[in-house]
Order: C-alpha cells, then sequence, then structure tokens
C-alpha cells in the first residue's frame, strides 16, 4: 500500500496510490460502487501503471451496525494517516446534539477549502435562457465563520453572561429573550483560501476573481474578508492579479444580495468566486440550481496536506436500496480527486464519457425526465459508462 504524501501543498502520488472510500449512507452504496468501478475503468484506460488502491472504512450506518459506533476510531486513524477520502453522502440525525461526521472529517484534516466547480451540461433543463453560460467555480472558506458554531441557547447561563458582559462593560443592551451566536472571521484563514482560490485562477486561465462578503454590514468579519483577500492577492499574487489591469485576472468584490442577482441574470461575467462559510454555502446551492440539477455537481474538501472529495447532494433516503439514483454527483467528486492527484488524463476520460452518455441520453431516472427517455438504473448506466469508456 502507497500512500498519498504532501510536501509544501504539493501532492505526491505514487502509481499505486492508497485511496480511502466510505460507503456513506441513504443511495450512497450504490452512487459509490458505479464511482469505482468508472474511476478504474478510466485510470486503466488512460495508463498503463497506474492503479488506485481503494480501502474501505466503516462510517455512518454501515458503521453503526458493524461497530456499534457511527465513526469508528480504526476509521479516524486510517483518515489521519491517509489523509485522501472520496466519501459518499452521510446522514446527520437532526436534533439529537449528534455532531456531523461530515464537519468532524473537516476539522480533523483542517480542509479549509471547499470547492465546487459548477458549470452547464448540454441536455440538462436550465432556468436561464443562456446556461451555456455558466462556468464557474466557488472557493468557499470551510473553517471559520458562524460554521464554528460558537452558539448559545436564549435561556442559557452562558447567554446570560454574554449578554451581561455586553451590558456592563460595551453599554450595549442584547434583549433577554435573545439566543447567541458568535461570527469569528480570522485574517490567517481568509488569507489561506484567498491564496487557494488565485493559485486555481491562476493554473486554470481564469479571467476572473469576484470577493463575495456582506462587509457593508458586517465591516470587521466579511469587510475584513474582503480587505485581506485584496491584500493577500495584491502583495502575493499582484505579477498575476490587478482591479484595473486586464492583461491579468481582474479582481473585483461584490456584496452578497447583489452576487445573488448576478449570478442569475449575468452568470458570464463569473468565473471563481471566492467567499466566506456562510456566503459560500447559500451561493453554492444557488449556482447549482441554475444549471437545472443538483445530483450531478460534485464538491472537494482540500486543505494542505489532505483532501476529501463528494458528491454536493445527500442520502436521499427516499431512493435509497432502489437502484435509481443518479451516481454523477460522485463521480463529478471523484473527477475533482482526480485533478489533484495529478492524472489529467483519465479526468478527461471520464469528462468524454459522461458527455456521451448525456448526449445519447442514456441517463438516469432525475435526468431522463429532462429527455422523455425511458430511465437507466444506477447500476446499469454505470455499466454503460464503463462500456464508453
Ligand atoms: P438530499 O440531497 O439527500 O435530497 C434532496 C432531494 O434531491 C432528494 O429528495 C432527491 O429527490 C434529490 N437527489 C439528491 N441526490 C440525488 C441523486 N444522486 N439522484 C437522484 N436524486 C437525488 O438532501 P436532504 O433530503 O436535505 O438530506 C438527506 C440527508 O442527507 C440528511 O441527513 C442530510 O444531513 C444529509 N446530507 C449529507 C450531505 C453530505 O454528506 N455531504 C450533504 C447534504 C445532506
Amino acid at each position: 500500500m502507497a500512500k498519498i504524501t504532501f510536501e509544501n501543498g504539493k501532492w505526491k502520488v505514487p502509481d499505486n496510490p492508497t485511496i480511502l472510500y466510505t460507503d456513506g449512507d441513504g443511495i450512497g452504496p450504490e452512487i459509490m460502487d458505479v464511482t469505482r468501478k468508472v474511476v478504474d475503468a478510466a485510470v486503466k484506460k488512460a495508463y498503463k501503471n497506474k492503479k488506485i488502491e481503494w480501502k474501505e472504512i466503516l462510517v455512518g450506518d454501515k458503521a453503526l451496525k458493524e461497530k456499534n459506533d457511527r465513526f469508528p476510531e480504526e476509521s479516524q486513524e486510517a483518515i489521519k494517516q491517509y489523509r485522501v477520502l472520496l466519501k459518499s453522502p452521510l446522514g446527520t440525525p437532526i436534533g439529537t446534539g449528534f455532531k456531523s461526521i461530515n464537519v468532524r472529517i473537516r476539522v480533523m484534516l483542517d480542509l479549509y477549502s471547499n470547492i465546487r466547480p459548477v458549470s452547464f451540461m448540454k441536455g440538462l433543463e436550465s432556468p436561464l435562457k443562456h446556461p451555456e453560460n455558466v462556468n464557474l467555480t466557488i472557493f468557499r472558506e470551510n473553517t471559520d465563520d458562524l460554521y464554528t458554531g460558537i452558539e448559545y441557547k436564549y435561556d442559557s447561563k452562558e447567554a446570560a453572561e454574554i449578554r451581561k458582559f455586553f451590558k456592563d462593560k460595551l453599554h450595549v443592551e442584547i434583549s433577554d429573550d435573545s439566543g447567541i451566536g458568535i461570527k469569528p472571521m480570522s485574517k490567517y484563514k481568509t488569507q489561506r483560501i484567498t491564496r487557494a482560490a488565485a493559485k486555481f485562477a491562476i493554473e486554470n486561465n481564469k479571467k476572473k476573481i469576484t470577493i463575495m462578503h456582506k462587509g457593508n454590514v458586517m465591516k470587521y468579519t466579511e469587510g475584513a474578508f474582503r480587505e485581506w483577500a485584496y491584500e493577500t492577492l495584491k502583495n502575493e499574487f499582484g505579477n498575476y492579479t490587478s482591479t484595473d489591469d486586464s492583461s491579468k485576472i481582474l479582481v473585483n468584490d461584490m456584496i452578497a444580495d447583489n452576487m445573488f442577482q448576478q449570478i442569475i441574470t449575468r452568470p458570464e461575467n463569473y468565473e471563481v468566486i471566492l467567499a466566506p462559510n456562510i456566503d459560500g454555502d447559500y451561493i453554492s446551492d444557488a449556482a447549482g440550481a441554475l444549471i437545472g440539477n443538483i445530483g450531478t455537481l460534485g464538491g472537494a474538501n482540500v486543505g494542505d496536506d489532505a483532501g476529501m472529495f463528494e458528491a454536493v447532494h445527500g442520502t436521499a433516503p427516499k431512493y435509497a436500496g432502489q437502484n435509481v439514483a443518479d451516481p454523477l454527483g460522485l463521480i463529478r467528486g471523484a473527477q475533482l480527486m482526480i485533478k489533484y492527484l495529478n492524472w489529467h488524463e483519465a479526468f478527461d476520460v471520464i469528462e468524454k464519457a459522461i458527455g456521451e452518455a448525456i448526449e445519447t441520453k442514456k441517463v438516469t431516472k432525475d435526468l431522463a425526465k429532462f429527455f422523455d427517455v425511458p430511465a437507466m438504473g444506477t447500476k446499469e448506466f454505470g455499466d454503460s459508462l464503463v462500456k464508453i469508456i
């Protein structure tokens, strides 16, 4: 078994890297099975000497059943050791105080960039007149902001103490029936997500980076995010980026509410969107809707020395075990992983196969309804992709 290692943020990938996978919950096992087959076929087609050594770890329902624990110690250890994971969606029980395993993995590996590419695939039904203009990548900060979960219920001792502190020390009155949430936003965390977005823009020949924020209202958090992002781009990437020189990557910023209008009315103006955690969360789903189907989007969570790749959607429990789910979201997630492996030929093989499947209308139920054709099962769709490859 050969591990992927990391040096100064660069991935060092052996020809037979061990990559962890977890089947997840709901439709997870079905889409994972198909995804691994498609990836293996593409790698085999693209290279004589490369092959992924998949290593399963138990997480979620399967782990609960076999180990009586949703996130067993040995799975956590394997994640810390191998550091690269393809993950099917995991269900989060609501209202039980159970902390999301997705969030725990992000924290464990310090996966600070959440990357979501959104581009239109010919054939899908979009609410836009010209969906072919949508080709953007969102860089969402993944570790800061309100997602840090520092929150206190309105009637808790902590909330009362915080309200008292504000009243006594800062002369700010907060009503007794208010819950309290804290929104930390750090310079260090803003700088590192900005660097990730800038490197991506440079390496992928993008022409524009837009900083999304609500800094007009939240001056010292989102406003600071804007300032720090501009500063980092100017100081560290000044040879490549500029606010007014169109021979370089143009940098601008936009208030969050306007951003929602703009990606609907003028999606062609956006290529890389750099956003704090909460804004990035919202805009990702909105951008997903522009291309007609969130079931076909993949996402990456990447840090300096680790990565977790997944579908954007959840466990779709109503479709579990019925062989109807669309595996494209997870396949897209796996493609992002393949980019980090630097196996671009395998990426292209999958891209071409997906294009052909859509063009010939060989698709699963969610897309078949757009084309008015009979739907293929999850497994059969996977087999047909492998056949095309
Ligand atoms: P969901 O994405 O699972 O489902 C929303 C709807 O989208 C479904 O009803 C289904 O019609 C459709 N859909 C989603 N994926 C599809 C696919 N591959 N093929 C066909 N149709 C698909 O969102 P939800 O219902 O809000 O969440 C269900 C569970 O998933 C929750 O427990 C939630 O916490 C979890 N979740 C996990 C992740 C993750 O692991 N990254 C992400 C989102 C939600």
